[in-house]
């Protein structure tokens, strides 16, 4: 915005950064990219933007862009630079060749949480219907899968019940597991907007090992040791229910309690039982730091006694070995007060990717998920897809494919032959990166990258194809809180640069010659089938738009995230988008659904609920649980899958700082941004500092069983006594966090423990 005056037009549009969805206008003179503004009318940032988002427009037309499509047919050799044709071409041959030669499961997409829901819906749609195999993923299984598995374990249906608009209805925030003030800072200042205009109302509780600057708005910050999160959240629900804090009503009417795998019904009786292990007393002990059996009892009060409670999480909960449990245990909260479908009370995990929850989570961008939420083994809604599409019914396999981590060791085994990752960078970004880089340098391993820059994984390419990037074209993207954004062409991509559709298109007709003259004719129709629809359509606005129109119209319609009223023109009518379900063009006119599941504010909600012959305050509908009932789990307390021993003594968390985005390819080439925080530094607790002789500056490093780095010592009251802290984004080799953090997952989810692990630390050298 500081260059606003000079602006000649301005053109509304989404920022390209984090999962809030900030409405932006793009400011151009002379057809050049010249400011960022917020819209002040947007119903997600009423203007307000961060630095990330104020200064994205540098990116377009940056220097260091990718423009032409580069190849090497080894990955020793220099690249050069070859024509589309010539590219497309080669990896039409490599991935058809691979497929008869290998099968199709020796090919695999790995997307991003970045990418818009066009190019995610259509890059699937080739994979599956086209070439015939479910290694379909993306990078919002290393930031989110477990919030999903939490929301469909517990509520039967995934995403968020409420939007942002809770926020300035609620009086109780409890923030666990986010540093919110850094990696959602927009909606963080709604919060802080809220607790200050209402200071003797509204209690904020933050949980978190580290003190962040989250912490600094919390009328109570409850700092446990990392991943004794379970044991603190069991510790709530045992002083709501012995001090009768709970909703009697709500858990009659809609709760059932459950335990296992398979799930077994458990009665209330039997859940107060399990709680007893988790007294405060017994929390305390297990969760030490500053926590004591009053702090646990004074957060269970507030939670369960304050007008409307939202809870608010991200990564400190998702990714970790226990990350599905962490979320129904927050789930469990809300359901045992009461503290749900009303206006500010919600159970609100926050997304970190622009597009994770439209494209990846709703588009089909995941192994196991076709598109609008349809799991892939089940044979009706298999089936469905393939005659949406048109193509013969057993052309997707029933078999979910490689989930990230498995798909990274399939790498390594030499079991994928040929990869196409798309708007993300793994060779920095997967935990234990190393041991992944050597999978994806194989000679056997044929690999393209989309990309508007250079990144640690086109290192490793064969072939790397320049992409346009925001603005300089047209799609969706969906936010958090269920909302669809439309950002339109505004200018063309520097030099060669071309949009993803185009290009997956492109990619598609080529292999269905390759198909062809490989005697695989089966292939090659379903590959034309596919692309059928979207043939002779002109890149900028009427290809994006008519996948939109195949995805919203055929494949959600009827679905819980409905948006076949949500047309292009619609959306374009809609500044602030639109919110599913919006089953029809009058709904969709209107916003959307503000709650899925509340009675009152949504009539279509209502009219559901009615025919689900469901009464009472609340409204649930939609493909919840095939009984209409929520979940609340008996989940017990287990600590990360590596914790510190005599060897490894203190635990490593990563994470984020809000003036850089991921593995920094973008923030790390804007000057202001770099300027204001250009290399990653390890905090240290004063305390351990101290004995270990660290002083502020000295260099450090840190060893886990996978590797080492080194990097300067931040000493500061931020990390618990015991814990060290990193931001993951700086892709310097010797300051790259991911090569000691480690490939855990979650049993459920198969999200990574980027948040938890061992090390040791050393001071190396001083300042
Ligand atoms: Fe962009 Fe997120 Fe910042 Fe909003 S809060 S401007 S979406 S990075």
């Amino acid at each position: 915005a500081a260059q606003a005056a000079d602006v000649e037009e301005w053109h509304p549009g989404v920022c390209r950064f984090c999962g809030v969805g900030c409405r932006v206008y793009l400011g151009l003179k002379k057809g050049k990219p010249v400011a960022i503004k917020g819209i002040p009318e947007s119903a997600t940032n009423k203007g307000y933007l961060c630095m990330k988002g104020m200064l994205f427009y540098r990116i377009i037309h940056h220097p260091e862009r990718l423009t032409k499509p580069l190849y090497r047919e080894r990955k020793d050799q220099p690249f050069r630079e070859i024509s589309w044709e010539e590219a497309l071409r080669i990896a039409a041959r490599k991935f058809a060749e691979t497929v008869v030669k290998y099968g199709p499961d020796a090919t695999a997409y790995y997307g991003s949480g970045q990418a818009l829901t066009e190019e995610t819906y259509l890059f699937q749609k080739i994979m599956r219907g086209g070439l015939g195999t479910n290694n379909v993923e993306g990078n919002p299984r290393l930031c989110m899968a477990s919030a999903v598995g939490g929301y469909l374990t517990s509520f039967g249906a995934d995403e968020p019940i409420g939007s942002y608009a809770d926020i300035e209805k609620a009086y109780c925030f409890f923030i666990i597991g986010s540093n919110m003030a850094e990696c959602h800072p927009v909606i963080f200042r709604r919060v802080m907007n809220r607790k200050f205009a209402k200071p003797n109302e509204v209690k904020v509780i933050n949980a978190d090992p580290r003190v962040s600057p989250t912490s600094r708005i919390a009328d109570l910050h409850l700092q446990f040791r990392p991943g004794t999160d379970l044991a603190l959240l069991n510790a709530m629900a045992y002083v709501i229910i012995e001090e009768g804090l709970y909703d009697q009503e709500f858990i009659q009417k809609y709760c059932k309690f459950k335990i296992g795998k398979p799930p077994k019904d458990v009665t209330f009786e039997e859940y107060k039982e399990f709680l007893k292990q988790y007294t405060p007393e017994r929390a305390a002990e297990i969760c030490g730091g500053n926590i004591t059996p009053e702090k646990i009892r004074t957060a269970a009060r507030w939670f369960a006694t304050s007008k409307a409670t939202m809870s608010l999480w991200t990564m400190g909960i998702n990714q970790r070995s226990r990350g599905v449990w962490a979320n129904n245990l927050i789930h469990n909260l809300h359901l045992l007060t009461g503290q749900l479908c009303k206006p500010g009370a919600d159970s609100f995990s926050l997304t970190g990717q622009p597009n994770a929850c439209g494209g990846v989570r709703e588009g089909g961008g995941l192994c196991h998920i076709l598109p609008a939420h349809r799991p892939v083994k089940i044979d009706k809604l298999r089936h469905q897809v393939e005659d949406l599409w048109g193509i013969p019914r057993g052309t997707i396999p029933p078999k979910p494919g490689y989930h990230t981590i498995a798909m990274f060791r399939a790498v390594n085994q030499g079991k994928i032959k040929a990869l196409w990752v798309n708007c993300t960078s793994p060779a920095q970004s997967l935990p234990n990166c190393d041991f992944y880089r050597k999978g994806l340098a194989r000679e056997d391993l044929f690999l393209v990258v989309t990309d508007i820059f250079p990144t640690k994984t086109t290192e490793l390419a064969n072939l790397v194809l320049p992409t346009a990037f925001h603005f300089e074209k047209t799609g969706v993207y969906g936010c958090t809180e269920r909302r669809s954004q439309l950002t339109v062409k505004v200018v063309d991509p520097p030099r060669e640069a071309k949009p993803e559709v185009w290009i997956v298109r492109e990619w598609a007709l080529r292999m269905a010659e390759e198909f062809e003259r490989l005697g695989d004719r089966r292939r090659a129709e379903n590959l034309r089938i596919c692309v059928k629809p979207f043939l002779g359509k002109e890149e900028g606005y009427e290809l994006p738009k008519a996948i939109w129109e195949e995805y919203t119209q055929k494949l959600t319609k009827g679905r819980d995230n409905d948006l076949s009223g949500a047309t292009y023109e619609v959306l374009k009518q809609r500044p602030d988008g639109v919110q599913w379900p919006a089953p029809t063009k009058e709904h969709a006119l209107k916003g959307g659904t503000y709650k899925k599941f509340v009675r009152g504010i949504d009539p279509l909600a209502e009219e559901e609920g009615r025919k689900l012959g469901i009464s009472g305050p609340y409204v649930f509908y939609g493909p919840a649980h095939k009984d209409h009932k929520l979940y609340l789990w008996l989940r017990p307390y287990k600590g990360a899958a590596e914790e510190p021993d005599a060897e490894y003594p203190f635990y490593l968390s990563t994470g984020r700082v809000i003036d850089h985005w991921h593995t920094s390819s973008m923030t790390g080439r804007i000057p202001e941004l770099l300027r204001a925080n250009p290399y990653a530094y390890v905090e240290i607790n004063p305390k351990d500092a101290a004995r270990l002789g660290i002083k502020p500056n000295d260099m450090v490093e840190i060893e886990t069983r996978r590797g080492k780095i080194v990097l300067p010592a931040k000493v500061y009251e931020g990390p618990i006594q015991g814990m060290v802290f990193i931001y993951w984004h700086d892709m310097a080799e010797e300051r790259m966090a991911n090569r000691v953090t480690k490939d855990a997952f979650d049993p459920g989810s198969k999200e990574p423990e980027f948040k938890i692990c061992a090390c040791r630390i050393r001071k190396v050298s001083g300042p």
